[in-house]
């Protein structure tokens, strides 16, 4: 199964419960100035300059059948191991990857990271990173939005190992020097992480685990196999978000509320 509008394909594996409002940017100058400022504290991602980088974006690009022209891409000098997107509606998009992260991630690890980036764009969700006074349901919305990056991600390394191991270095910041790829002994500490997921309500992310678990899902559903692999096998995404939506619940203390608690909730 191919689509010739990423927006469609996006729409085709969206979460169930990532339901974001429409964002308010549609002003094309907006994309014009932050181009600008980024070229300015970053390095833009050229084919003289960054040819592997280059090459990954395009690989990303022709994979998801976005323009290549829509997205401007840079690398910032930055220690901490992260990447964001800010995009203008269906306009276009700026991806921006911290150099620490490149320096540690394969290829097929960097094209996860630029397509969960394309992802946020073609999902048109908002973003709360820099936002200390995110409410409840921000960040519930929030971490919805990353579960269907994460499989845009995915649609753009087309290696679920991969993609997961870019998550535990993400988690971790190691190096292959230090880390030891294993998914089920990664998972296995899923059940004593339940534990203190209601002290982070607020996070704007899920945890590694939730997200690897959920992606491992997604490897395995229909619409994944359809898009990949042209067959129809596999669970029902419906399945695979009910799922997902337990797990995202635990960040919730589910614990009964005093009086006054709902008096001011
Ligand atoms: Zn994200």
């Amino acid at each position: 199964m191919t689509f010739s509008d990423p927006f469609d394909l996006a729409k085709f594996v969206r979460y169930s419960h990532d339901k974001h409002k429409e964002s308010n940017i549609t002003n094309l100058e907006d994309l014009y100035q932050y181009e600008s400022y980024y070229s300015n504290i970053g390095l833009r991602i050229s084919e003289e300059i960054t040819p592997k980088l280059h090459q990954n974006l395009n690989i990303v690009c022709n994979r998801l059948k976005v323009p290549q022209n829509r997205i401007k891409a840079f690398v910032l000098s930055r220690p901490d191991i992260n990447a964001h997107c800010k995009h203008f509606q269906k306009k276009g998009a700026i991806i921006a990857l911290n150099s620490e992260l490149i320096n540690l991630m394969s290829d097929g690890e960097v094209q996860f990271i630029i397509g969960h980036e394309i992802g946020h764009f073609l999902f048109n969700h908002n973003y709360f990173d820099d936002n200390p006074k995110i409410t409840k349901t921000e960040s519930k919305n929030s971490r919805a939005g990353e579960i269907s990056s994460d499989r845009i991600g995915l649609l753009s390394c087309i290696n679920v190992d991969l993609a997961i191991k870019a998550m535990i270095r993400l988690q971790s910041g190691l190096s292959d020097k230090f880390l030891r790829f294993d998914t089920s002994a990664f998972l296995l500490d899923t059940k004593s992480e339940k534990l203190v997921r209601s002290q982070l309500e607020n996070s704007t992310h899920p945890s590694a685990r939730i997200r690897a678990d959920a992606l491992l899902r997604f490897s395995l559903s229909e619409p994944y196999q359809l898009i990949i692999n042209n067959e129809e096998s596999g669970a029902k995404l419906s399945d695979v978000d009910k799922h997902v939506k337990k797990e995202l619940d635990t960040y919730f203390n589910l614990r009964e509320k005093s009086f006054f608690e709902k008096l001011f909730d």
